[in-house]
């Protein structure tokens, strides 16, 4: 327990969910959920939906959650669309074998265009 705490301290999603790094801009936040952009975008507007509670990944995560989550997903969509989203990819990667890097539960959602050249691996 004490580890998990010393983990949450150093977490960098929740250091963002806590707003303890300024340069994140939230796109959409809600209770539970936090929407930002991803660092190393994939395609133009690649964003992560975020629980502010720290769960390693969404196995972690209690399904109660799952509709908040759907809500911050899509203003997300919403907000892209707005911005010439013509569709979009919703990934999460779950557990290392997956390519999970950040051990705090995300889903990327990544706005596509017909026309972008962009091959699906987040
Ligand atoms: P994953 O491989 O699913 O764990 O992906 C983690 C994602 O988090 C990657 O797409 C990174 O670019 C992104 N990322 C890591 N650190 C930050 C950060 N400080 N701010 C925004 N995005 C980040
Ligand atoms: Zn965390």
């Amino acid at each position: 327990m004490v580890e998990e705490k010393e983990a949450e301290k150093e977490c960098i999603f929740c250091k963002i969910a806590r707003g303890e790094v300024p340069k994140e801009k939230f796109l959409y936040e809600n209770d539970n959920f936090v929407a930002f952009p991803d660092a190393n975008p994939k395609v133009e507007g690649h964003t992560l939906v975020i629980p502010k509670k720290h769960y390693v990944n969404l196995i972690d995560m209690p399904e109660t959650m799952a509709s908040e989550m759907m809500d911050a997903i899509k203003k997300v969509f919403e907000l892209r669309s707005k911005e010439g989203a013509e569709g979009f990819n919703v990934v999460s990667n779950v557990g290392p074998a997956a390519g999970q890097l950040v051990m705090h539960a995300h889903i990327h959602v990544l706005p596509r265009k017909k026309q972008d050249s962009w091959k699906m691996g987040v």
